[in-house]
Formats: C-alpha cells, structure tokens, sequence
C-alpha cells in the first residue's frame, strides 16, 4: 500500500474505534481463513458475577417444580431442563443460592467466607467476582497469610482455619482432593455457562461456588456474519469444555471448534497449530493470557479495555470493545487494499 492510501484506511478505522498499530497490517488482514475468540472479557464482557453457593451436602435441582425458594439450595434453573435462558446472555446471576437480600445459611456463609478470603489476594476476574459477591451479602473476609497463583487452575491460600484451595477439579487432584461428590453440582452449573470453581479447606471439599458472565450484544450476530462470509470461527478458552461450550452454542460456534481449558502458556501454540495447515488466523483477545497468541496469530486484535499487554501485542485494537469491529477493521483493509490495486 502506498503511505496516502495506507493513511487514508487508517483515518477512516480509527474514526470508527478501529485502531491499526501499521500500515502493513491492512495488507495482512486479507487472506484469513479464520476468526479466533478468546471467550472471557471478548465474547463476554467479562463482568463476572457470584451466582452460586452450594455446600457439598446439597444437591441442586435440575428442573422445575421447585421453585429456587428453597435457599440455599437451588439456582436460577430453567424448567425446561437447563436451556439457556435467552438467546444471547449467560444465565442473569440473578437466582444464586445466596441472594443479596438473603441471610446466608451458616455452612454457606462459612464457605463463601473461605472462598473470598482465600481469593482477596487475587486480581483475576473470578476472584473479584466472589470478594464483591461476600461484600454485597455482607459476608465477612480474613486476609490470607499466604497467597499463591495457579494459573489456569486456580489459588491456593493459607487463612486462620487453614490452609484454602479454589479452583478447578485439576486444582483439587493436584493437591489430593478428589472432586467427586461436587462433579454434579460442577457439572450443572457448567451447562448454564457458569465458571464453577471447588473449595476446599485443609484437604476437604467444603463446596462450589460459581460465577456467571454476560455474552456482549453484537457478539452473535459478529459470529454468524463471519460464518456467512466464509470465515471458520472458534473460541479459545482457559475456562471448563462444558462451559465454553455452553457459551458457544449461544453464539451458533460449533462444540468442534471450542478448545477450552487451554493453559496461558499453551494458548499461542493453540494458534500455531491451526495455522499449521497453511491457514491464517485473526485472534481476537483481551488477557494477559491472550498476548503470546495474538503476536502468534496472523493478526491480533485486543479488545480497547483490555490489558495493557494485549492491546501492546496486537495489530489492531478494537477501542470500543465492541467485536463487531473486527468486521468492521477487515472490511476497511479490504477497500483500502483495493483502492491501490
Ligand atoms: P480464562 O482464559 O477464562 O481467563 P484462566 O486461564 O485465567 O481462564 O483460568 C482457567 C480456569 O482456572 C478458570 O476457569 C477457573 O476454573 C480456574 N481459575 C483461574 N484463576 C482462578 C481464581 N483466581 N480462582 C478460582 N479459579 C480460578
Ligand atoms: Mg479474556
């Protein structure tokens, strides 16, 4: 492209919040074959919310019939058997076992308790989402004495009581607690779309805690507009199969192409492997974890409110956060690589 036409793309986009780190990007941006999306904070907005708190004795109840009065026993479960509860939104964390309003059951409040103290020393989303879901219902929070990141699995956290795991079941197995009698609870809440994590507390399962996320407005039609266009879409995920999933299927993204639990470090070969066929791919992200995939890709596109990280190791930067966008920045490098054909 020559500087004036490369410049004229660039004005246009940025008017539209689409931001080209280079000229040589518009150039790129053709060719692609497929579209990845990180799910966490790119489909979704990223605002997790604490939906559910439930012991390990309890058992939630999968259909309707009951309904969630029962505190602390049940969610916001569909009658039909756990369909999504609209077309395009993770279930609203409206119905959780502990509501704001409600006074929590004491084993709940206690694992709650636990769960956010343990998580206080955390940044991750998750986590913030359980530390303010305990301060809303006015639970109270210790400061652990220690604090360690799992990434990709969880925390690990030493408090007054003891030493807290919160996490994924591989969290638990790694650390000797098996997570059977949770797997149902986990399980259910996972084909809701929700992030279920395991509490344990010097080696015993005290329960489940889950957050629930808001898939962003334009992303399913974003999705069915890149399909109709030809282009493969998939998710790329640290979050639980079923999860991801279930927040695919929202968007009309075939189970085939949602690879989840995909470790941080494991994200850009995830890249490098569906590109190693020759086809070129688009990453779409937010995260830290994103960032090694989107220098991976053939072009990477950060979300405008992501990290730091990730907008500085894109292509392209979507100030709107909106991933309509990434239509948008490919159709202004198509017309810009045109006018100077
Ligand atoms: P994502 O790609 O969705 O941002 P991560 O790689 O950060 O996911 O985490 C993957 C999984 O590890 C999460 O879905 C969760 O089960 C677990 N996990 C990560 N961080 C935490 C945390 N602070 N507390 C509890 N679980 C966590
Ligand atoms: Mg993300």
């Amino acid at each position: 492209a020559t500087p004036m036409a490369t410049m004229v793309g660039s004005t246009i986009s940025a008017k539209n919040g689409v931001l080209y780190k280079g000229g040589d990007i518009l150039e790129k941006a053709r060719g692609i074959d497929v579209v990845v999306f990180d799910k966490t904070g790119t489909l979704t907005h990223g605002d997790m919310r604490l939906t559910d708190v439930v012991t390990v004795g309890e058992t939630l109840e999968t259909d309707g019939g009951e309904p969630s009065e029962a505190r602390g026993s049940t969610s916001d479960r569909e009658s039909d058997g756990g369909a999504p509860a609209s077309e395009d939104t993770v279930p609203e964390p409206d119905g959780g076992v502990l509501e704001v309003d409600d006074e929590p059951a004491l084993d709940e409040e206690f694992l709650l308790s636990v769960a956010a103290s343990a998580e206080s020393g955390s940044e991750h989303p998750l986590a913030r989402a359980i530390v303010d879901g305990a301060a809303e219902r006015g639970v109270g929070v210790e400061e652990p004495t220690a604090f360690e990141n799992v990434p990709g699995h969880g925390i690990r956290a030493t408090l007054s009581a003891g030493e807290v795991l919160v996490g994924n079941r591989k969290l638990m197995r790694d650390h000797g607690v098996d997570p059977a009698p949770i797997e149902a609870t986990m399980a259910q809440l996972e084909r809701e779309g929700k992030t279920a994590m395991a509490v344990a507390l010097e080696g015993e399962l005290l329960g489940v805690v889950a957050n629930a996320d808001t898939v962003r407005e334009s992303a399913k039609e974003t999705v069915s507009q890149l399909q109709a266009r030809g282009y493969e879409v998939m998710v790329l995920t640290g979050d639980n199969e079923r999860t991801g999933r279930a927040v695919g299927e929202r968007l009309g993204i075939d189970p085939a192409n949602v690879h989840a639990e995909v470790l941080p470090e494991d994200k850009a070969d995830e890249i490098e492997s569906i590109q190693a066929d020759g086809s070129r791919a688009i990453m779409v992200g937010d995260g830290v974890n994103d960032a090694p995939a989107l220098t991976s890709a053939h072009v990477g596109v950060a979300i405008g409110s992501g990290t730091d990280v990730a907008i500085e190791s894109a292509d392209v930067t979507l100030m709107r956060d909106d991933p309509a966008d990434v239509l948008k920045a490919m159709r202004v490098a198509d017309a810009t690589i045109s006018k100077v054909r």
